[in-house]
């Protein structure tokens, strides 16, 4: 059997070169750049709650680590520093392996460095603090979206949650939609670029982890004002459109967790300017709504009546003595 020393050594252990000391002392040591804040976040995945259990573990590698990218992107800031604390039932060391390929791979496509962790046996249980630098006073907050403000979002939603429900059976989907949304679901891309541009465009900023409208509202309570979302201008993933059952679509769109894109704000001035960030960064953002006054949050059709909208999103207390058919999977608060 391995000693915890001998699977740090061996699985978490690269070079680190974006840090002053990394894995192996009893604390990192890092350099924040002239001029920037550091912003710091964590994240807790825990199997059979936030993951499967029998999740592949190169994918689950890169998942760990796109949720807590995810939330500097939302931040606008530049991630820089990572730390990983995990507990496993044993010393599986081909898991391990696949696991920190994962990743690595990601952190090294973002320019992050794991400088540090800890290593324990229990029920598998996986936490990511990320460290990224923020230029001082830029970082992008859920609390600066002002009535007149457009409602924004990147790419398309509901994939993963369409994947979830697929793997659980749910619905049938055709092989290469199926493939896409459980790519979705599995690998999500961090916004990193688009958060980064963002700075000074956006006035405020979240990304959606927990499913739009539950995102979305955090946003209005932070800033103190409301929304009205057109549901027909909604980018829906490709697979929504086939045949899924209506009630299911609307589900995965506006509440469906894991999508990791950003939902942000920005006076409507900034139109052109977000039109042509889509273009350089070859990622669609789509205008959706507008802030309002007031607090509510209201989903219009076609015909601009408001619809009936399901519960706001996931809340891993809210609906302990439930019976709940939601699926598991979602970074939550
Ligand atoms: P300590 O006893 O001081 O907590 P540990 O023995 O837990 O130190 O860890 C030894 C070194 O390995 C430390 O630098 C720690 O940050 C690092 N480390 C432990 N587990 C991990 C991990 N899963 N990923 C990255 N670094 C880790
Ligand atoms: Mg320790």
């Amino acid at each position: 059997m391995p000693s915890e020393f001998e699977l740090i050594a061996r699985h978490f252990s690269r070079a680190s070169p974006g840090a002053r000391l990394g894995v192996g002392d009893d604390a990192a040591l890092c350099t924040v750049s002239t001029g920037m804040e550091l912003a710091v976040s964590t994240d807790m995945l825990l199997a059979g709650r936030h993951f499967l259990p029998d999740a592949e573990p190169e994918a689950l590698g890169h998942k760990t680590l796109a949720v807590n990218l995810s939330d500097l992107a939302a931040m606008g800031a530049r991630p820089r520093w990572a730390l990983l604390a995990i507990a496993l039932p044993e010393a599986d060391e081909a898991w391990l392996s696949a696991f920190s390929q994962g990743f690595y791979a990601l952190a090294g496509r973002y320019g992050v460095d794991l400088i540090g962790g800890d290593t324990t046996r229990g029920p598998l249980t996986l936490c990511v603090t990320i460290l990224g630098e923020v230029e001082a006073g830029q970082a992008l907050t859920r609390a600066g979206a002002r009535p007149g403000d457009h409602v924004w979002v990147s790419g398309r939603l509901g994939g993963a949650a369409l994947g979830l429900a697929q793997r659980q059976g749910r619905v049938g989907l055709d092989p290469p939609l199926a493939a896409a949304c459980q790519q979705r679901l599995d690998r999500p891309e961090p916004r990193v670029a688009l958060g980064r541009a963002l700075r000074g465009l956006a006035s405020a900023a979240i990304d959606l982890s927990d499913g739009l409208l539950a995102d979305l509202g955090h946003i209005l309570e932070r800033s103190g004002v409301g929304a009205e979302l057109e549901f027909a201008r909604l980018p829906a993933e490709p697979a929504l459109a086939a045949d899924v059952p209506e009630d299911l679509a609307r589900h995965c769109l506006l509440a469906g967790g894991d999508d990791y894109e950003l939902i942000f704000t920005a006076p409507p001035a900034q139109e052109g300017a977000i039109a042509a960030l889509a273009q350089r960064l070859g990622l669609p953002l789509t205008r959706i709504g507008r802030v309002v006054e007031g607090q509510a949050l209201t989903v219009r059709d076609a015909q601009g009546r408001p619809l009936a909208i399901p519960a706001r999103g996931y809340d891993h207390f809210a609906d302990q003595n439930d019976n709940r058919s939601w699926p598991i999977s979602r970074p939550g608060p």
